[in-house]
Formats: structure tokens, sequence, C-alpha cells
């Protein structure tokens, strides 16, 4: 069997003396877009982080089947592509530059960009409507014009493994469709996609879900299991219900429910 893209065994991960996550034992399957959903401060972006290498941890995280640490660091930062919630620097820089930053581990120390490079960058500032905004400085964009921007850095490094972390945040609908649809192509292309979102009619259209609370992780299935579901039901204390609409599933906010409960 194939190794998964990302397996993550995690005792605990640590914020100064607070625990954040505990018992995290998570393979994520390669070639399917996972999403990753939770109440707020549930330890999603720790999660992340964690499997980026980013954080360290109490435990092991392996990328296509080898520990992060064994990985030469630009080979790693060739296969794994992150892309952070509320990222801030860089507001001098120019857009063209920015998505150029993630053509960094394919390129030799100080050296010029390459046709490969250029043709990286240009292909996803078109994939994310990104394009008319090369010249622009990043502190000139709008929350849902950065977030593409952001989105194009990511999609330049060309990375077979990418992990996002509310990456629809501030985007309007059309932009969310146009997102989705990279994700798809991304997948079908043999990428691996995690995703934290909290949208979660999103979330529903991804292949599997991941449901953490409390620092830990309580269900991971296809995301249209009904135990799935059921979940995600929990996890948001019943405050919201999943119903068939078409072919779709949808997650509909349910009023009065605090107080049936
Ligand atoms: P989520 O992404 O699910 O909203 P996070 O992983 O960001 O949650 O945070 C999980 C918990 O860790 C929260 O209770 C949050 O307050 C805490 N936390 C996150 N970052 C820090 C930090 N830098 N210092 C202290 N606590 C933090
Ligand atoms: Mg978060």
């Amino acid at each position: 069997m194939n190794a998964p893209a990302l397996q993550a065994r995690i005792a605990a991960a640590r914020i100064g003396e607070r625990r954040i996550l505990q018992g995290i034992d998570l393979a994520v399957p390669v070639g399917r877009w996972t999403a990753v959903v939770g109440p707020n401060g549930a330890g999603k972006s720790t999660l992340l982080r964690c499997m980026a290498g980013l954080l360290p941890c109490e435990g092991q995280v392996s990328l296509l089947g080898r520990p992060l640490a064994d990985w030469p660091a630009r080979e790693r930062a060739r296969t794994l592509a992150w892309m952070g919630q509320q990222e801030a620097g860089g507001e001098d820089l120019r857009v063209w530059d920015v998505v150029m930053l993630g053509r960094l581990p394919h390129r030799a120390w100080l050296a010029a960009p390459t046709g490969a490079d250029r043709a990286a960058v240009d292909a996803a500032l078109r994939a994310t409507q990104s394009h008319a905004l090369r010249a622009r400085r990043l502190a000139e964009l709008s929350g849902g014009e950065r977030q593409r921007v952001l989105l194009a850095r990511l999609l330049a490094v060309q990375a077979r493994v990418l992990l996002m972390d509310e990456p629809l945040a501030h985007l309007d609908p059309p932009h969310q469709a146009d997102w989705l649809a990279t994700v798809r192509a991304l997948v079908a292309a043999g990428a691996t996609v995690v995703s934290v979102l909290h949208e979660l009619n999103m979330a529903l259209q991804a292949d599997d879900i991941v449901v953490v609370r409390a620092g830990r992780i309580a269900h991971h299935g296809a995301a249209a299991d009904a135990a799935t579901h059921q979940a995600l039901q929990a996890a948001f204390d019943g405050r919201i219900a999943i119903r068939q609409v078409g072919d779709d599933w949808v997650a509909l906010p349910r009023a009065g429910a605090r107080e049936a409960a």
C-alpha cells in the first residue's frame, strides 16, 4: 500500500504551558482533498502547522512515508506547500514578487528566475484570477485579493501536498467557486489537498472530512458518510443540520436549537 501523503502521530503539541493537541493519529491519503473542520479554538491551525513542520510537537509527522526531519529542506519545501491564516509581512512587495517567492525552493541561491519559474508564476496568477493585480503592492489589496495572491504563491510551488488554513476567508462566492475548481483540478492531477474550512458547505464537497474538537480528532471519514454528518452536528452542538439538496449535502444553521438542547 502507498504511504499516506501525511501521517501525524502527535501525543501532544504545546504552545507555552498550554497543551493544544493531544492523542492525534491521522493519516491523510494521497490524491484526495481533506477538509479540516471544527469550532473556533479547537486546534485546527495548530494541527496544520504541526503537519507542515512549522510547530514542534511531541510525536512524529511523516510526509509521503518519510519523517519530516529526514527530508532535505529544499526538497521538502518543493513537496509540501503551505498557506497560513492571516499571514502578515511583505506589505511593500509587489504581487508578482510575492508569488515568485513560491519558486524559492526550485531556484539556485541568488539565481535569476528561469523561464519555468516565470511560467509557474504566470499560471498561478491566472488560476487565481489575480493576474491583473500583478504590479500592485500587497498593502494595496483588499482581504479577498490578498487571499487570492497567497493562494497563487502556494500554487506556484507546484507541490504534491498542499496545506491551506482558511483559504476561503474574505473570498466572494465566485472566487470560492474558482478555488473549488482549482482544488478539484489539483486532486485530479494527483495532488493532495488539506484545507481548514469554516464554510461547512464547501467542506461537504471535499472527499474526506476531519472533525477537530478540543484538541483531538473527533472523526475522520468520507464527506458523504452519515457518520461524518453526525460527527459534524455533534461538533457544533447540534446547531447545524445536514440535509441533501439534489446531489449535494448542505449544512443549515438551526435556529432555537440551543434552547431545545
Ligand atoms: P483553530 O484554528 O481551530 O481556531 P488554533 O489551533 O488556532 O484553533 O488554537 C487552538 C488553541 O490554542 C486555542 O485555544 C488558542 O487560543 C490557543 N492558541 C493558539 N495560538 C496560541 C498562542 N500563540 N499562544 C497561546 N495560545 C494559543
Ligand atoms: Mg485557525
